[in-house]
């Protein structure tokens, strides 16, 4: 995949992640592994020209960056800037040679007194808002105040009949809508530190329909969770071509709204994790959820484990490869 790889590393990105005009200098490249050639069609953000479904097709711009450059002297180099993602960061605990575990509480934002009540578990627990909820920015502060780390739960399409909810990402939509939709998701709150899909088993197994989101969490200095409601998502292969910050869940507490059953996957998230040298679960905000969180938190220390927000593990993980 020479093109891709090419036309999607991380410099190339930053050249053409600046909001694109409609323009003529505009490129198709395949990103389907037996094509490595632009195809050469001319189409842009302005034209409805999200690729269909099965061509991985996504558009890039050529234009020169330089060309594009603000004349104001005022802005600091981006470079000496950490990333908003890490802005945004709560700072983990030390580790003293524990193991790290995250659980990300996503689903956030219906049931306020829910979010009232999660926020007081111990911290720092990561909680993922869905965009649409209303008193948004109130209950993330709710969480935020008590040390707790903020994502967003970006809504897009299932592969079965579950409605994803008002603005999700859907495969039949324009491409500008597509941005628009995006871009109204992600401006519905601020302090989070990234995203991760709500539902999205059909729509994050698509390179072309998974690009332009990406493409925004990297314009946005945001990290990207992997929620992995799909065994054919795309989202972690696709993000470590565009050099973006990105994680992936190991374990799923509470499909089954049990509470034994949420004790078991929690065990399961241990064992996991001591074998990969950290684990990631995700859960909702449910009674039970919370009542196996309530128990089961305070051992940690005794086994060996600690909670980190999900931010943390962007660094651990690179380091746990580097020391490969
Ligand atoms: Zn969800």
């Amino acid at each position: 995949m020479v093109v891709s790889s090419l036309a999607l590393s991380g410099v190339y990105l930053s050249r053409i992640t600046d909001e694109q005009q409609p323009s003529d200098d505009i490129v198709n490249y395949d990103l389907s592994p037996d094509n490595e050639a632009p195809t050469g069609d001319a189409v842009g953000e302005g034209a409805n020209s999200l690729p269909v479904e099965g061509r991985d097709v996504v558009t890039v711009s050529r234009q020169n960056p330089i060309d594009r450059e603000p004349a104001s002297t005022t802005s600091s180099p981006r470079s000496i800037e950490p990333p908003l993602w890490r802005k945004n960061a709560v700072q983990p605990p030390a580790l003293n040679g524990k193991i790290p575990l995250a659980i990300v509480i996503d689903d956030m934002g219906h049931d306020m007194e829910m979010t009232d009540q999660m926020a007081t578990l111990p911290r720092p627990m990561t909680f993922s808002f869905l965009p649409y909820i209303s008193n948004l920015q109130e209950q993330a502060k709710t969480v935020s105040v008590m040390g707790h780390e903020l994502m967003l739960h970006l809504p897009m399409e299932p592969s079965g009949s579950n409605n994803p909810g008002p603005n999700a990402l859907v495969r039949d939509l324009p491409y500008n809508e597509t941005l628009k939709r995006l871009r109204w998701n992600l401006d519905q709150f601020e302090g989070y530190v990234g995203i991760n899909n709500h539902m999205g088993s059909q729509y994050t197994t698509s390179r072309s329909f998974m690009f332009p989101v990406l493409q925004e969490v990297h314009k946005r200095e945001l990290l990207f969770l992997d929620s992995r409601t799909s065994a054919n998502s795309v989202g972690m292969s696709l993000s470590e071509e565009l050099d973006i910050p990105t994680l992936e869940r190991d374990v799923f507490l509470d499909n089954v709204r049990d509470l034994k059953l949420i004790e078991r996957q929690l065990e399961t998230l241990e064992k996991s994790a001591l074998s990969k040298g950290y684990g990631i679960a995700i859960g909702h905000p449910y009674n039970e959820t919370y009542q196996a969180l309530r128990n089961w938190l305070p051992t940690l220390d005794e086994k060996g484990f600690i909670l980190w927000p999900i931010s943390a593990f962007i660094d651990y993980q690179a380091e746990k490869k580097a020391g490969q």
